[in-house]
Order: structure tokens, then sequence, then C-alpha cells
């Protein structure tokens, strides 16, 4: 952490002035995803406030927290966060805070067998982008749900109500999913992205995935991975690529011109939503929303 976040979390932990929360005396939770604050605003509904400190276009992987992050980690009653290494550069502040007030891990909810484990990065290491298996995201509502029951135990039968209609509409999603993909033949079932943030994806729905970069975008990609990608787009004749909304699509186009100069061509299959959903107030600035978006890309590109 550097030397100014770590004064400014002095400073605050030792109760100096902040500012006052505008939320009518809601009990208030901070998530660092956008993903998690959907998912509480669903269970919670008009029991909560919710604040996302990373918004549409953020890298969880690089997002490093401000000092306004600060204050609203301080404020919050309950901190919600991904885990799993995503948020790779919070992870020491949202460690102190734990101390100090309740902070969740979500990453916790899934139990490690079904995580998918990183091959070469020591036992323990597994891919942090739990939200693209709509099954394992049941289990963070799951985990939201009873977490906010215990913490507002007048509302428990609201929120236990709340989660129920919540996860049910995440099977309907996963049976939307698997019905759309079953468009795509097989042979073309292969899912190419700036980085590895679709491996459970590519597990729940039957896609090979390959990303240029890794599981975090901190790594560098170099004309090693983009050689590596652009043999194996021509070798499967495979019809698009797909860029994201979190990373830039430098990569991407740099595949797009090499499988050109081997004589294929491949195009940008679409934006898809990977680390960060859309625009709030737009569907896509929902879990729902994304994940639907994904899917329609994916589908009318490989189909
Ligand atoms: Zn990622």
């Amino acid at each position: 952490m550097n030397r100014f976040l770590y004064f400014g979390l002095v400073l605050i932990f030792a109760g100096c002035t902040r500012p006052q929360a505008d939320d009518q005396g809601k009990f208030r939770v901070v998530t660092t995803t956008g993903m998690i604050a959907d998912a509480v605003k669903e269970i919670g509904r008009e029991y909560v406030s919710v604040k996302a400190l990373m918004g549409p276009g953020v890298d969880p992987h690089l997002y490093k927290a401000t000092q306004g992050d600060l204050f609203s980690l301080m404020d919050a009653d309950l901190v919600l966060y991904n885990g799993i290494h995503l948020e790779g550069k919070m992870g020491e502040v949202l460690e102190k805070l734990a101390r100090r007030k309740p902070v969740l891990s979500l990453g916790k909810a899934i139990p490690p067998e079904k995580l998918l484990h990183l091959s070469g990065e020591g036992e323990a290491a597994y891919d942090p982008h739990i939200w693209f298996d709509v099954s394992l995201w049941q289990r963070v509502a799951e985990a939201i749900g009873q977490k906010l029951a215990a913490m507002l135990p007048d509302k428990q039968m609201e929120i236990h109500a709340n989660t129920t209609a919540y996860v049910a509409r995440l099977r309907e999603l996963e049976s939307h999913i698997h019905g759309r993909v079953a468009e795509v033949p097989q042979e073309h079932r292969i899912l190419l992205t700036a980085h590895d943030a679709f491996g459970y994806f590519g597990r729940a729905y039957g896609f090979r995935v390959m990303g240029l970069q890794g599981i975090s975008t901190v790594g560098e990609y170099g004309l090693g991975d983009i050689r590596r990608v652009v043999h194996t787009i021509t070798q499967n004749r495979i019809k698009a690529v797909f860029v994201e909304s979190s990373v830039s699509p430098r990569a991407i186009e740099a595949v797009v011109e090499g499988a050109k100069q081997r004589g294929h061509l491949v195009r940008i299959g679409g934006h898809l939503f990977s680390d960060a959903m859309g625009q709030p107030g737009t569907s896509k600035g929902t879990y729902m929303g994304m994940m639907r978006h994904n899917v329609y890309t994916i589908v009318q590109a490989l189909k």
C-alpha cells in the first residue's frame, strides 16, 4: 500500500471527521464490484443502501482504493468483496478493515472443489471470475442473503423471500444460457478474449476458452502470446474474437491483424462485459443484463 493511503487509513481509523452518508439511516453496504452490488440491491432492496467502489469499465485486478473509497469503507456497516485475489491491489486495505468491521469475501461461499484451479500457480491459486458460472453466483447470492438476514434481524423474513426470488431468477437465467449456447455448433465453441476471465463460463456452458493475457490483467502479453493465439484461430477457422469492456482492445486488434496476415479473416465479434458491468440505468448495468448481453454477443458471432 502506498504511504498516502496508509496515512489516510490511520487518520480515518483514528476517528477524524468524515462526510455524513446521505442514505436516510439505511444499513450501508459497500462492495468492490458492481456485480456484487447488484445482488445486494436485489436482496436487500429498500432496507439497504449500496455503493460499488468499482464502476463500469474499471479493472478490479489493477484498481487501487482512493481516499474517497476509504471514507466509504469506514462508513459502511458491511463490506462485501469478491476475494480469491480478484481485487489484487486492495487486499491489504480490506484485511486491515476486517479487524474493525464485518468484511466478507464472497469467494469463501464457494466450496474449493467447485473453484477452477490455476495450473502452475501453486496449490491454493484459483480463478477469481466466479460470476461467470451462474450456479456459483447463486451460492454467492445465498451467502449475501444469509449475512444481511443475520445483520438485519427485523427484516429476516423479507430478506429470505428476496433471496429466494433472486435465486429463482438466476436459475431461469441459467436455463436461458444453456438454450442459447446450444445454437453454436460444438466445433465453433472457442471463446477468445483479452484476458482469461471466462474460464467458469467455458466450464459451465461448454466452451474452450483462451485469453491473451492470463487470469489477471497485471501481466503483460508478448508477441509469443499473440502468435500462439493466431495459430489457434487459423487452425480452427475461428470466426470471431471478442474485446472486453474493462481491458484495452489493442491486444485483440493485434490478433485480428496477425490472422489476416496468415490469410484468415477473423472479426471482432463484439464487446463482452468481463470484470465490470455496463452503465447504471441500462440493462447491461445489471448482472442479469450483462450475462444476457454476453451470451447474445457470443452466440450471434460464433453460431
Ligand atoms: Zn479478470
